[in-house]
């Protein structure tokens, strides 16, 4: 069966990060593979979480970290959220796989809560799926309390066009997230379709600009026009401004001078394991220290 022989040659194959994008569009039976594959995952252990740390413009202390899911796959490797975070989406396995994240993130902020990280929030992405179970409060809620974490320390990322999509019914859901005391990040910012209105009307605390933004920046380009424009329009809703995805000094000098809060990218520091997070970041408050 060709089918099968490709499968299994693929699936031997060196490179399967990049292959793996590319067999589940291609590839029905590895689609169901990798369904399978998906569905076992929790019972197996295999997610875990990388941290990457939010800092306060320009060397600032850190604010906290996000938390961001990795699957550990048996032949594949580590392979990240872009390539199974639609497949979970479309086969409602991001339902128990996200409540796994929410624990899973609450757990770690507490052990940090308890070494003196008080003031750290944690963040997580909530998929649009997530974001529209019933239960959704209920679950906020209760992994909150069996980690006993004050719940000023959560924070859940939406992105903007989650945050829009049936607008009426996002803004009640967020209104009750905010009314536990959470806070709600608005992830991707500038790629969906906002009423200005109705951003108005969120009770949102923060909104990331999209890395995209951030990437194509060089001076005097539209991109550099669009991130102060959404700065002064954070500034106008009384939200606070995070740019994500820097990755040169330059980045970082223009995103501070335009009045970014806090800054999130690869040239602070990039996606961890938990164990290296302590050690990462007091090592460059420590730095920051003896430079000032
Ligand atoms: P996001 O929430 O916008 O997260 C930011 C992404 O940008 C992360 O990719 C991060 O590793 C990457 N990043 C951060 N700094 C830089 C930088 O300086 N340069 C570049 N090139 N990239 C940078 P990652 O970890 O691959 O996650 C991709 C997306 O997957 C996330 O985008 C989020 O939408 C989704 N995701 C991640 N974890 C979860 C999760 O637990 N649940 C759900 N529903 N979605 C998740
Ligand atoms: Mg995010
Ligand atoms: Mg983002
Ligand atoms: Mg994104």
């Amino acid at each position: 069966n060709a089918d099968a022989a490709m499968y299994h040659t693929k699936r031997s194959g060196r490179n399967g990060y990049h292959f793996f994008e590319a067999s589940m569009n291609v590839n029905a039976h590895n689609q169901l593979q990798w369904l399978q594959d998906l569905r076992l995952a929790l019972e197996r252990n295999e997610f875990l979480l990388h941290y990457q740390p939010k800092y306060n413009s320009p060397n600032g202390p850190v604010l906290g970290a996000e938390a961001l899911l990795r699957w550990q796959h048996p032949v594949h490797g580590l392979v990240g959220p872009d390539e199974f975070i639609g497949l979970a989406e479309r086969s409602g396995l991001i339902v128990p796989i996200g409540a796994w994240v929410l624990d899973e993130a609450c757990r770690q902020m507490k052990t940090w809560y308890d070494i003196g990280h008080e003031d750290w929030k944690i963040a997580v992405n909530l998929s649009a799926l997530q974001f529209a179970q019933i239960d959704l409060i209920d679950l906020v809620k209760e992994t909150l309390a069996r980690h006993d974490l004050p719940a000023r320390c959560l924070t859940l990322e939406v992105t903007e066009s989650t945050a829009m999509h049936d607008a009426e019914s996002s803004l009640k859901t967020l209104q009750q997230i905010a009314d536990l005391g959470v806070d709600i990040s608005i992830d991707d910012f500038g790629t969906g379709y906002s009423s200005l209105l109705y951003l108005k009307r969120l009770p949102a605390n923060e909104l990331k600009i999209d890395r995209g933004f951030v990437r194509d920046l060089s001076d005097g380009n539209d991109d550099a026009a669009i991130i102060s424009a959404i700065v002064a329009l954070g500034r106008t809703l009384n939200l606070r401004i995070v740019a994500e995805g820097v990755e040169t000094t330059k980045q970082q000098t223009f995103l501070t001078s335009v009045g970014c809060d806090a800054l999130q990218g690869y040239l602070m520091g990039r996606p961890m394991p938990p164990d290296k997070f302590i050690e990462a970041t007091s090592n460059l408050v420590k730095n920051t220290a003896h430079t000032s």
